[in-house]
């Protein structure tokens, strides 16, 4: 399928910025290809229901983090839905 977090491999943010590249950021998900990789699981409802939880629970991404035991980045990125298959998913269900 087509990589849901970037258009064609490419990023652009939300609000231009004047130093933001003109041609965007090589997306971090698909690296650039556009395709959703096959390693990954596209899963909003899951990554919605994991932010929904920290917010409500008051925890800042970095803190929920490294409580998790993984990056921030990577826990932003199963945030927005992208769960690795041969990732442990540290989530209590
Ligand atoms: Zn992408």
């Amino acid at each position: 399928m087509n990589c849901p977090n970037c258009k064609q491999g490419r990023l652009f943010p939300a609000i231009p910025h004047e130093n933001f590249p003109e041609t965007g950021l090589e997306c971090d998900i698909c690296n650039g290809t556009g395709i959703l990789p096959e390693s990954y699981d596209y899963l909003p409802n899951k990554g919605k229901a994991l932010k929904d939880e920290r917010i409500k629970e008051q925890v800042h991404l970095r803190e929920a983090s490294l409580k998790q035991g993984i990056s921030a980045w990577m826990l932003s990125r199963k945030e927005r839905g992208y769960f690795k298959k041969d990732e442990k998913c540290a989530t209590n269900e």
